[in-house]
């Protein structure tokens, strides 16, 4: 199926809207973008078809690709495949076969999302056995500003770099009060109970994970 074509039949009626939070849009290029929040995931040309995730290796993102193009995109050892080539924000399949764009090797994905897994469990373990100082304006920079960027949160990683203020980048979502709490309490030398800190723990390690992954363009 020309999927393109289906698109441009679709671009010449109203309907815009394709499922919840995903959308047509009517590129000036040519292209015919699907949208989903504020990323075109998927981009129909006549000759080639660019996929993003803007940042976003969701299970959402991931199926909105598969419906809306005719790639497979599979994700094997915490890495992401479409047609079998490593994914990368702007990767591109041209209809002759030819590929743009193509991320690192699964191989290498899958080192370094060990590597992440170690460091939120180092993180989550000093923090909790009250081992780590209190965020301060000593810490990395673009933890403490929440600058973005894939860099630092890399050399942390790689230099074991348990930066206390990267605790305050975690999705809040992640972070219970109730394990809030305990972290407040640690970090201020208060005495909190093991079945507090147990509970604390899991939250905090994957809440560290899931930001590095993050942060790292790397799949939750
Ligand atoms: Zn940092």
């Amino acid at each position: 199926m020309n999927t393109y074509k289906l698109f441009k039949a679709m671009a010449a009626t109203r309907k815009r809207k394709l499922t919840n939070n995903t959308y047509l849009v009517v590129r000036e290029d040519g292209g015919f973008g699907i949208k989903l929040h504020d990323t075109e995931v998927v981009i129909h040309y006549p000759n080639k078809v660019i996929f993003n995730s803007g940042g976003w290796k969701t299970v959402t993102t991931k199926a909105r690709i598969n419906e809306f193009s005719c790639a497979s995109l599979t994700q094997c050892k915490g890495a992401w495949t479409i047609d079998g080539h490593p994914f990368a924000d702007g990767i591109t399949l041209y209809e002759s076969g030819y590929v743009t764009g193509k991320g690192a090797p699964v191989k290498k994905t899958a080192t370094m999302r060990k590597k992440v897994n170690a460091f939120a469990k180092k993180y989550a373990e000093l923090l909790c056995s009250g081992q780590m100082d209190k965020p301060s304006g000593g810490d990395c920079w673009c933890c403490l500003m929440e600058f973005g960027g894939s860099d630092h949160i890399k050399s942390h990683i790689q230099e074991k770099y348990y930066v206390p203020s990267l605790i305050n980048r975690v999705n809040k979502d992640l972070i219970s009060p109730f394990a809030g709490d305990f972290i407040a309490r640690t970090m201020q030398g208060m005495e909190t109970s093991n079945w507090q800190r147990g509970i604390a723990y899991e939250q905090i390690k994957r809440g560290i994970q899931q930001h590095c992954l993050h942060e790292l363009g790397l799949p939750a």
